[in-house]
C-alpha cells in the first residue's frame, strides 16, 4: 500500500514515522545507527558524501569547522549563516534538506518503498518565512510536502488517536533542547463520533530549554573544580571550559536516572573528581522549572481556567525526561500527567496528520474534477514549480480510499491556529500608510479573508501590494500596524514587539483610464501549505498571485539549483 510519512525536524534530533497496515503510527528505525532518532548534525568530509547523524555530531569535537548543527534556530531568519564546503554554499535550508534526505534514504531501505508524501513539523511560534523555508528544505530533499504542522498539535493528535474517549482539555508541555512551548487543546467528539482537536491558546519561550539546564550544571561543575584546585573563576581557560562542557550533557542525562554521578576532569596532567547529585542539580535549576510553570499558570489564567479544568497533560521533548519536570507538573495536575515517547510523539502525530491531509486533498480534488477514480491526481514529470498541484499527494483516489479505511478513529479535523497576523500595506482613512491586518494570530488555520480597496488616483497604471506579517492579535487595536517600509519604500521605525516583517509584493496591472476609487479585491488564505495572496481587478477579472519569497527563503531559481545539487549527493551515516 502507498504510504505517507511524518517528520519531526528537530534542533538536536529528528525522527521519521509512518502508519503501519493497521493505521498505527510507527517510527522508522535509523537502522545503520541502531536508533529511532537521527542527530540533526551534518559533517562535510573532504571529497566524500555528507555524513548525517551521531558520527557527524561526534566529529564536531574534532573538526568543528566541517560540522553544522542547530540550523533550525536560523532557518528562514535574516542573517542565517551560510557555510561553504567543496565550493558549494550551504544555508540552513540546504543543511536541513540533507538531514531530511538522510531520513528519506534510510526509510526507503527499511520500507522498500519510495518516501514521497510527507508532513513536517515546526514550532508553533514559527512565522510564514520559517515555515516556507522548512517546506523548501523538504522539496530540495525530493519530498512532496503536504503541509507543515505545529509540533504540539502533532503530539496531541498522536495521543488522541490512541486514547479516543470523550471530550477533554489537553495541555502539551514541550521542553526541548532550546525551546519551551505550552499549548492548550480542546478535544471534542460530535454525535457521529467524529473528533476535532482545536488549539485554545499557546505560549512559551523560544530561549528556554535543555541548554539552560546544561549551563547551570556547567557553572556548578566549574565552581567545584575551582574550589578543589584553589582557582578563581577567571582561571577557567577556554581549553578547560571545552573539557568541562563536553561532560555536561551526558552528566545531565545520567542524573535523570540516578541520584549521583561523579566525573573526572583531566587538565594539564591533573585529574579532578567531581561529584554531582540529582538533588543539587534540581536545587540549582529550580528557578528554570518555575519559569516554565509560570507559563502554565499564565495560560490557564488567560483562558479563565484552573488546573482542574485540564484533563490530561502530555510531556513532550527530551528535557521532560528530567524527573524534576514531571514532579513539578504532577504537583499542579495530580494524576493527569502522561510521559510517553517524549521524543517520538511529534513524528508519530505528523504521520497521522499526513494521512488525514492526503485523504482530504485527494477526495476534495476528485469531487471538484468529477474524477471517477483510479487516475493519478498529480501530473507526473519533473514539476518543481510552485503551482498548487505540486502540493497534491502522489496518491490515486483508490489509494487514498484505502488509506482512509485504516486511519485510526475518526479524527477528522485538526485545526491549528495562525501564529501570525497577515495583511497588505495600504492607505487607511485616506492619509495613513499602514498594514491592514486581514488574518489574525489565533484565527483557525486554514483561514481566509477578502477585502476590497480602491485605487488612489485617476488613470492609475498598477497597484502594488506589499504583504506583511506581525504578531498584533487584537482585532481592534492591532487592525492597523506600522509597516517596516513607508509609502516610498524607505525603511521606518516600527514597534519591535509586533515583529512586523515584509513577506513579499504583488503588482496588479490596471487597464488604462480607470477612475480613482476603482475597486481592487484582495484575497488572503493561510493554511498548512503557507500563505496565498491574490489581487483581482473585478472589472476585468484579471488576477495576480504572489509567490511569497523573500531574502530568507529561496527564489525559484535557487530552488532549482539546490534540488539539482542535493539530488547529486548521497548522504551516509558514517565515514
Ligand atoms: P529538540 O526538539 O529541540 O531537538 P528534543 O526534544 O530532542 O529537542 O530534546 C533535546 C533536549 O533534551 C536536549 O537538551 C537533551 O540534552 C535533552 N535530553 C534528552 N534526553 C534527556 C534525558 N534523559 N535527561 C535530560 N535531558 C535529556
Ligand atoms: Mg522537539
Amino acid at each position: 500500500m502507498a504510504k505517507v510519512y511524518g517528520i519531526d525536524l528537530g534542533t538536536t534530533y529528528s525522527v521519521i514515522a509512518t502508519l503501519n497496515e493497521n493505521g498505527m503510527p510507527e517510527v522508522i528505525e535509523n537502522y545503520e545507527e541502531d536508533s529511532r532518532t537521527l542527530a540533526s548534525a551534518v559533517y562535510f568530509q573532504e571529497g566524500g558524501d555528507p555524513v548525517v547523524g551521531e558520527a557527524a555530531k561526534a566529529q564536531a569535537e574534532i573538526e568543528p569547522e566541517r560540522v553544522v548543527q542547530f540550523v533550525k534556530r536560523e532557518i528562514g531568519k535574516p542573517d542565517a549563516t551560510v557555510r561553504n564546503f567543496e565550493g558549494v554554499d550551504y544555508d540552513p535550508i540546504d543543511i536541513s534538506s540533507l538531514i531530511l534526505k538522510r531520513m528519506k534514504e534510510y526509510a526507503e531501505v527499511q520500507g522498500n518503498d519510495e518516501v514521497k508524501d510527507v508532513v513536517i513539523t515546526c514550532p508553533a511560534y514559527f512565522g510564514n518565512e520559517e515555515r516556507t523555508a522548512t517546506k523548501q528544505a523538504g522539496q530540495i530533499a525530493g519530498l512532496n510536502v503536504l503541509g507543515i504542522v505545529n509540533e504540539p498539535t502533532a503530539a496531541a493528535l498522536n495521543y488522541c488517536c490512541r486514547e479516543f474517549g470523550e471530550n477533554r482539555k489537553i495541555m502539551v508541555y514541550d521542553l526541548g533542547g532550546g525551546t519551551f512551548d505550552i499549548t492548550l487543546f480542546d478535544f471534542c467528539v460530535d454525535d457521529d463520533g467524529k473528533a476535532t482537536i482545536d488549539v485554545i491558546d499557546s505560549g512559551g519561550n523560544d530561549r528556554l530549554g535543555g541548554i539552560d539546564w546544561d549551563a547551570r550544571l556547567y557553572d556548578y561543575i566549574c565552581e567545584q573544580y575551582c574550589n578543589e584546585n584553589g582557582l578563581s573563576p577567571d582561571g577557567i581557560t577556554p581549553e578547560l571550559r571545552a573539557i568541562i562542557m563536553r561532560q555536561v550533557e551526558g552528566t545531565k542525562k545520567l542524573l535523570s536516572k540516578k541520584a549521583n554521578h561523579s566525573i573526572n576532569i583531566s587538565y594539564e596532567g591533573d585529574v579532578s573528581r567531581i561529584e554531582v547529585s540529582a538533588e543539587v542539580f534540581k536545587e540549582r535549576t529550580q528557578d528554570l522549572v518555575e519559569m516554565t510553570m509560570d507559563f502554565v499558570r499564565q495560560i490557564l489564567e488567560n483562558n479563565s481556567m484552573s488546573a482542574d479544568d485540564v484533563n490530561v497533560v502530555l510531556l513532550v521533548g527530551g528535557s521532560t525526561r528530567m524527573p524534576m519536570i514531571k514532579e513539578a507538573v504532577e504537583s499542579m495536575f495530580p494524576g493527569k500527567v502522561r510521559v510517553e515517547d517524549p521524543d517520538l510523539a511529534v513524528a508519530k502525530g505528523a504521520a497521522l496528520k499526513a494521512a488525514i491531509e492526503c485523504v482530504e486533498r485527494v477526495m476534495e480534488k476528485s469531487q471538484k474534477s468529477g474524477n471517477g477514480g483510479g487516475e493519478p491526481t498529480n501530473g507526473e514529470g519533473g514539476d518543481t514549480g510552485y503551482g498548487s498541484d505540486e502540493d497534491m499527494p502522489s496518491f490515486t483516489q483508490e489509494e487514498a480510499e484505502q488509506l482512509q479505511k485504516i486511519i485510526p478513529q475518526k479524527v477528522s479535523t485538526v485545526s491549528d491556529k495562525l501564529s501570525r497576523s497577515f495583511g497588505p500595506a495600504v492607505w487607511v482613512e485616506g492619509n495613513r500608510f499602514m498594514v491592514d491586518n486581514l488574518l489574525f494570530v489565533g484565527d483557525d488555520s486554514p483561514s481566509e479573508a477578502t477585502e476590497t480597496y480602491g485605487t488612489m488616483a485617476d488613470n492609475q497604471a498598477f497597484v502594488k501590494l506589499t504583504v506583511y506579517e506581525n504578531v498584533g492579535k487584537d482585532k481592534v487595536n492591532d487592525k492597523h500596524v506600522t509597516p517596516t517600509y513607508d509609502e516610498n519604500g524607505d525603511e521606518q521605525y516600527t514597534d519591535p514587539a509586533l515583529k512586523v516583517k515584509k513577506l513579499g509584493e504583488v503588482t496588479l496591472e490596471l487597464p488604462p483610464g480607470i477612475p480613482k476609487g476603482s475597486p481592487i479585491k484582495v484575497f488572503f488564505r493561510c493554511s498548512a501549505i503557507g500563505l496565498e495572496v491574490k489581487a483581482t481587478n473585478p472589472d476585468t477579472n484579471e488576477t495576480v498571485e504572489t509567490v511569497i519569497t523573500s531574502e530568507n527563503t529561496k527564489t525559484q531559481e535557487e530552488m532549482n539549483e539546490a534540488i539539482k545539487h542535493v539530488a547529486s549527493l548521497k548522504t551516509s551515516s558514517d565515514f
